[in-house]
């Protein structure tokens, strides 16, 4: 842990590319320690002082259900833009994440070629994280990779609660990954995600599911034009794509696309309304968790908080109102 080193030192090393730095600092973001609290916050606050050095990252989200090829894909997509000389970091976000080990990313096997490359950086997910917190850390994390260096930053997610929108509400692009064959209800994919999805990539199309893939693509090109397309977007996006994360099939086109994407996005002034937007919704976010938790630590308060609940528990109070009544008491005070 980074008790040794102060926010400005590890700082400094984030700055000039240093892996340790980068990790270290990582795990103080990650840390629920209020010591560890503090001097993330001022390292966040430190790096994030840069006045629009980081701007130019391109921020990639990729959701799917498991089994369908994510990181299969990731390591193969990763390894093609490293190639290119791109730095690529690549994050997972699975808040309610019980497996052992908690990481979805955690498994050895799992991007070994992408792991092993100098100019890739993997981080697996920490378990047991409240989908607020885990938002609150990905965001800051974000900054410590593109601070240090990383100009692509993939953030994949299982898609299990909420995730795949609190993903799509912190990256510049989406991609959900699907399978060949079945509809979207047997694939587990939520309605919603289809609408936030900038690319509809169905994968494994390779050897025998290769006709039922490009079927499949066909049907969610169909779907995906009945969306409406979104302000300031091209007239090709969302669209329907397939790939091989095995054969390496399409996915240059995939990349290709994404760029194309990128650069009407920055043009169109789109990609930075977005963060602009995402940053805002990230501080209401922020205001409303922690507003609740300096409410329900106040010693006073909580005593007024304490014999409301069990009002509502019994029945004898809405929890609408019975917030209201109390807010307006404290207001007046
Ligand atoms: P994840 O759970 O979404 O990360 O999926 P994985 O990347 O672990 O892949 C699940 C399984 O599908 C593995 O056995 C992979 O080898 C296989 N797989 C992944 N991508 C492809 C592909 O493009 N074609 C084929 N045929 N199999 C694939």
């Amino acid at each position: 842990m980074a008790d040794s080193e102060g926010p400005s030192d590890l700082a400094a090393g984030i700055r000039a590319g240093e892996r340790r730095a980068l990790a270290r600092a990582i795990t103080l973001v990650e840390s629920g320690r209020v010591d560890h609290r503090a001097a993330a916050a001022s390292l966040v606050a430190e790096l994030s002082d840069l006045g629009g050095a980081t701007d130019g990252a391109l921020r990639i989200g990729l959701t799917g259900t498991p089994g369908v090829g994510k990181s299969s894909f990731i390591e193969r997509f990763g390894l093609i833009l490293a190639e290119q000389g791109r730095r690529i970091a690549v994050l997972a976000v699975d808040p309610s994440s019980t497996r052992s080990g908690g990481s979805i990313l955690g498994d050895k096997t799992r991007m070994e070629r992408l792991a092993r490359h100098p100019q890739a950086f993997i981080r697996p997910s920490p378990s047991g994280q409240s989908l607020g917190g885990v938002a609150r850390r990905t965001r800051e994390t974000v900054l410590l990779l593109e601070v240090a260096g990383f100009d692509t930053i993939l953030v994949e997610t299982v898609g299990v609660g909420q995730s795949e929108t609190l993903v799509a509400e912190m990256t510049d692009i989406f991609l959900l990954l699907i399978a060949p064959g079945g509809g979207d209800e047997l694939q587990g994919v939520k309605r919603g995600i289809m609408e936030i999805a900038d690319f509809v990539v169905v994968n494994k199309a390779d050897g025998a599911l290769e006709t039922l893939a490009r079927a499949t693509r066909a049907d969610y090109q169909g779907a995906l034009g009945l969306l409406r397309r979104r302000a300031g977007d091209p007239s090709d996006v969302p669209t329907a794509l397939t790939a091989s994360a095995e054969t390496g099939a399409g996915l240059e086109t995939i990349w290709e696309r994404i760029r194309a994407l990128e650069d009407w996005r920055r043009h169109a002034g789109v990609l930075a309304e977005r963060r602009a937007a995402q940053a805002v919704s990230a501080f209401d976010r922020a205001l409303a968790d922690g507003a609740l938790a300096r409410l329900t630590a106040h010693p006073s308060i909580a005593a007024e908080i304490a014999p409301l609940r069990a009002e509502i528990v019994a029945g004898r109070q809405m929890p609408e109102a019975a917030a209201v009544r109390l807010l307006d008491r404290l207001f007046k005070r």
